[in-house]
């Protein structure tokens, strides 16, 4: 029996899903085929991660025209926060991202808003004062708007908590922080503030990833695979897992961008068929079957965005 699996990280507005690179056309769109092998490898729902406007638009027409199978989230990245600051009206910018996240959800094709949260790795994309500004504005719409959340947080956990715990009472249906890096600490944090916790291939690389990962509880945890970033490398401390792992799972090859060959993957280009490689390396941390954790991960994902 094939694993129900829901990547709630598919960065599928990505131009390398439409074979561009740094803004050059290196192959042909392949996003139809990326979907085909995900569905091949039990991939039965996948959210499509909105990072601006534009993007969150994009997210949404992609979800329009895969009913059922995609669905889209509306948001601005703390790294795109400049996209509002620097555009000609922010009010108008935040005006028009609450009313397309409104418009999609009513429709069903927008199950989260995000992705909002702050990024102290990443301040050259935006400093921090205006991460706050931004984040805080953007949950504002979120308790207007009652849909979860799809956060992001990055070396930044004590003004990330201290942020959203006030919010909480306004937040009921709290969310799901993404492509969870932090320490046992801050996840049990989170955990007690109500949110589930993203697990995917940067979630997985060290020793110490893997004993956090290993303890997120089995109610809490979803699946993603953030492509076509994050994926499982050799040099991961998942690997050795992965590859000690009984059950053989046949991901379709993969060939260099440069000699893109249909049918086949893109080396170093993470695709939503490998979230099935994320549920394998967690279900051996907690030493269970694969089925379990998918089931459970399915589970926690249904009921947060809805079937
Ligand atoms: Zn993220």
């Amino acid at each position: 029996m094939m694993n129900r699996l829901y990547d709630i990280g598919a960065n599928l507005t990505d131009s390398m899903f439409s074979g561009k690179y740094h803004g050059k056309q290196v192959h042909e769109a392949d996003i139809e085929d990326v979907i085909e092998r995900a569905k091949d490898q039990g991939v039965e729902k996948m959210l499509v991660t909105g990072s601006n406007l534009d993007e969150s638009r994009t997210a949404i027409e992609l979800a329009e025209a895969h009913k059922n199978l995609l669905y889209a989230t509306v948001g601005v990245h703390p790294c795109h926060a400049l996209d509002i600051e620097n555009s000609l009206d922010p009010t108008k910018y935040l005006a028009e991202l609450e009313s397309l996240a409104s418009e999609g959800k009513n429709l069903g094709t927008v199950k989260a808003f995000g992705e909002i949260g702050l990024d102290y790795d990443r301040l050259h994309y935006a400093p921090a004062d205006i991460q706050r500004k931004y984040f805080e504005l953007q949950l504002d719409i979120a308790e207007r708007l009652n849909l979860p959340l799809f956060l992001h947080s990055r070396a930044c956990a004590s003004d990330f908590e201290a942020i959203l715990r006030p919010r909480l009472p306004r937040l009921p249906r709290r969310g799901v922080v993404h492509s969870f890096t932090g320490t046992l600490d801050e996840m049990k944090v989170l955990l007690a503030l109500g949110f589930s916790i993203g697990i995917n291939g940067c979630s997985l690389k060290t020793q110490d990833n893997l004993r956090v990962a290993s303890a997120v509880p089995l109610d809490r945890i979803m699946l993603e695979t953030d492509a076509p970033w994050c994926e499982i490398r050799p040099s991961h401390a998942s690997s050795k897992i992965l590859n000690n792992q009984p059950q053989t799972i046949s991901l379709p090859k993969s060939a260099k961008k440069e000699k893109f060959t249909k049918g086949l993957m893109v080396k170093g280009r993470c695709e939503p068929c490998a979230v099935i490689q994320v549920a394998i390396v967690v279900a051996a941390l907690k030493g269970i079957p694969v089925q379990e954790l998918c089931t459970a991960a399915w589970d926690n994902t249904i009921a947060m965005f809805g079937s």
